[in-house]
């Protein structure tokens, strides 16, 4: 049973017309392995190569070639399979997945069918409110790519290359347990997330190295699986969520018209922000799957598989566990920071031996502003790990005040100096000697007499006035606790 008949969440339904529908969402992923060569032949898969230039004659269907199985796909796949907190398959089964294709030079498609390589998992989507939610993964198959139609080259051909075809491809299935395009959304992100992790897709949805089918139903609540529709190769995560939110929307007009769903393969189309009819949907038994004669059965070494279990990283949720358990974090901050490796490691050089709290908020607050403002990933940070954490320091010692550290902050970033470098030959340590301070609020209270009597008559919003003054005098380094602390002791409140 789909996890969905039990299922059933109340705010994620939608009004249509005539009451509340339920979207149902699974979501098919292709995922290309990394790996130097193709899953049955010895080409290369770099992007981006002049056309047919990476083609062995197993990729381009020669009669008589025998396809190779790569060792390193099929540990990739055991490893995002162990990723998933899947079943591995000790023994699955390459099939012949039969179609005509100009881009299909065999005339197949070699894939797994009914025996694939992983078998059921899950994976925990990490929801912008910080709350958690589980989606069913059905199953994880290997198979080759096709080759590519190039229909923009010529006005009257349609050229062909076959850089693409063989390259090795684990299709990860999903349950039909999303609710919404925002969960869907969450679903891709956090499969990227685990894939960059664990090294075996590089997830550039961009490059075409992760690509989403999405299929969508509706249903009233309560009532059986509706007809759904697939929405092929979307390539974005925003695009992913247009979709189905237009598809479902689409879908329930039609059903509350009196209408029926036909089940479709269809297109998104980015520019409008539609879903289009492409084909009727086909069925399994068209494609006259048969196990591949040249291959035999993929039998996995128990070695193997714990080989590669033994080389397992941490992964996303645990670490996020651990961020929260270590540095008592938010579940939102910590999801945020275990996104991406790079990211989570960066925060870890800010926080250890400091305030974790205080790291996360520069770290997710100033430091991604700063980067996302100059386009630039973690890695090409101007301001290192190291350097952030120097920051930190003089606001914890108290050498400067949280709002004189933005500033040092921006000037970090400017010149690439350390944040005490800064402080010093700009004169911006704050001032904690009480003397001075007090020196200061005399005078300021000195100046406005009349507001002193106001304040004192019962108008306390006055405070923050006298607060200004005294920083503005002091150009904003006076220490803003003992600020507060003594000037409430001078007039007397
Ligand atoms: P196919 O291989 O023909 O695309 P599958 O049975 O493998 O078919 O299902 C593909 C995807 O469709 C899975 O992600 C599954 O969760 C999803 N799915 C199945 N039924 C529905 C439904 N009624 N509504 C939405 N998604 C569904
Ligand atoms: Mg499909």
């Amino acid at each position: 049973m789909f996890t969905s008949d039990v299922v059933m969440r109340e705010e994620t339904l939608i009004d249509g017309r005539t009451g509340k529908w339920e979207i149902i969402i699974g979501l098919e992923v292709h995922a290309q392995v990394t790996t130097q060569s193709k899953l049955f032949s010895g080409a290369a898969t770099a992007f981006g190569a002049d056309p047919n230039t990476q083609v062995s004659p197993v990729d381009a269907g020669f009669p008589g070639m025998l396809p190779v199985i790569n060792e390193i796909a099929v540990e990739k796949a055991v490893k995002t399979g162990l990723g998933l907190n899947a079943v591995i398959n000790p023994v699955s089964v390459f099939d012949r997945k039969n179609y005509f294709y100009a881009d299909l030079p065999t005339g197949y498609q070699i894939s797994q069918y009914q025996q694939p390589i992983v078998g059921k998992g899950r994976l925990v989507l990490d929801m912008p409110d910080g709350s958690t939610r589980e989606v069913g993964v059905t199953r994880l198959h290997l198979e080759q790519d096709a080759g590519k139609s190039l229909h923009d080259q010529h006005p009257s051909m349609t050229f062909v290359d076959l850089n693409r075809a063989g390259v090795a491809l684990m299709e990860i299935v999903s349950e039909p347990d999303m609710r919404t395009a925002e969960e869907a959304g969450a679903y891709l992100k956090k499969l990227r997330s685990i894939l960059r992790y664990l090294g075996t897709c590089d997830g550039n949805m961009e490059e075409g190295s992760m690509r989403c089918d999405c299929n969508v139903s509706v249903r009233r609540p309560g009532e059986p699986l509706g007809t759904r529709n697939e929405i092929k190769n979307v390539n974005s995560i925003r695009f992913v969520m247009q979709a189905i939110e237009y598809e479902s929307r689409r879908q329930v007009e039609v059903l509350e018209e009196g209408g029926t769903i036909r089940q479709e393969t269809r297109l998104f189309d980015s520019g409008r922000g539609i879903t289009r009819a492409m084909r009727s949907k086909e069925e399994a038994h068209d494609y006259r799957y048969f196990p591949d004669p040249d291959l035999l059965p993929l039998v996995l070494d128990p070695a193997l598989i714990e080989r590669v279990r033994a080389s397992m990283p941490e992964l996303p949720d645990g670490k996020k566990a651990r961020f929260i358990a270590d540095f008592k974090l938010s579940p939102y901050d910590a999801g945020v920071l275990v996104a991406e490796q790079s990211t989570a490691h960066f925060f870890e050089v800010v926080a250890k031996g400091r305030d974790a709290k205080l790291a996360a908020n520069w770290v997710t607050g100033d430091l991604f502003g700063a980067l996302n403002k100059l386009g630039l990933g973690i890695e090409a940070s101007p301001i290192s790990a190291e350097a952030l954490g120097g920051l930190i320091d003089l606001i914890a010692d108290d050498t400067i005040s949280g709002k004189i550290a933005k500033d040092v902050f921006a000037a970090m970033l400017d010149t690439g100096k350390s944040a005490g470098e800064i402080v010093e030959s700009q004169g911006l340590r704050q001032v904690t000697d009480t003397g001075a301070i007090e020196k200061s609020i005399d005078e300021i209270l000195a100046a406005h007499t009349d507001k002193v009597s106001q304040y004192r008559s019962g108008k306390d919003k006055l405070f923050g006035f006298f607060v200004g003054q005294v920083m503005k005098a002091t150009a904003g380094k006076a220490n803003p606790a003992l600020l507060n602390e003594l000037l409430r002791k001078k007039l007397g409140s």
